[in-house]
């Protein structure tokens, strides 16, 4: 499928369930309302605080599959055992408005990306160490163990990915990050403290 017109900018975040991307998106998104982060659709069930259309739009099985038939996702996958998607109508309405847009996905949907949107920038977003990393998914409270362990399971494998992305930013100090981050989006890091 041929990349559409894309006056915006398209970036790919990837990195271990529990490495932080969205709480450096976030801060990013508090001080910087340009960027446009792309909310997903996923199978699985929200946790404790998740609201719908926001963290996510939350979709049973039938309908993800027949959003998948409709071609209704710029890309999807499985992972931990659910199916997640980027919607794909949104994104290209923001790219063609001009706007810098953030998908937050694993590494096969970035993979995905990198097949139809050549031109987008991946970065992947790493702990300081494995351990760190358990440390920040056992620590969020989030997860059962079984869903820590299928976590755990697929960081390595996305670790070793490494070499397959334009970027690297290892989220050690959360301020250094986020203004790691706001550099390679393009928006300068100042502004406000995060409350
Ligand atoms: P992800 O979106 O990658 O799954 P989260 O943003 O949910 O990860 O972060 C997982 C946990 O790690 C959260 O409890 C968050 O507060 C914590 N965290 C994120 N960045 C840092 C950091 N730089 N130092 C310490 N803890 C962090
Ligand atoms: P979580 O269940 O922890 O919210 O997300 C699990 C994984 O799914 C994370 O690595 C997250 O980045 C990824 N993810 C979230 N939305 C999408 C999406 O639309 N597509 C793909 N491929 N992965 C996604």
């Amino acid at each position: 499928m041929p990349a559409p017109p894309c006056p915006g900018r398209l970036m790919v975040i990837t990195g271990p369930s529990g490495v932080g991307k969205g709480t450096l998106v976030a801060r990013l998104l508090q001080r910087h309302p340009r960027p446009w982060l792309s909310v997903s659709a996923t199978t699985r069930s929200p946790r404790a605080g998740e609201i719908d259309g926001q963290h996510y739009f939350f979709l049973t099985r039938t309908d993800f599959e027949q959003r998948i038939s409709t071609e209704g996702f710029l890309e999807w996958a499985a992972f931990a055992g659910n199916l997640y998607g980027t919607p794909r109508g949104p994104v290209e309405e923001q790219l063609a408005q001009g706007r810098p847009v953030l998908l937050e996905i694993e590494l096969e949907g970035a993979r995905q990306v990198r097949r139809t949107f050549p031109e987008a920038f991946q970065l992947l977003i790493k702990p300081p160490s494995f351990g760190e990393l358990e440390r920040r998914i056992r620590g969020r409270g989030t997860d059962g163990e079984e869903a820590i362990q299928k976590r755990l399971a697929r960081a390595r494998v996305e670790l070793e990915a490494e070499a397959e992305f334009d970027a690297v930013l290892v989220n050690a100090d959360l301020e250094a990050a986020v203004a790691e981050l706001a550099r390679l989006v393009g928006v300068d890091a100042a502004g406000p403290p995060a409350p």
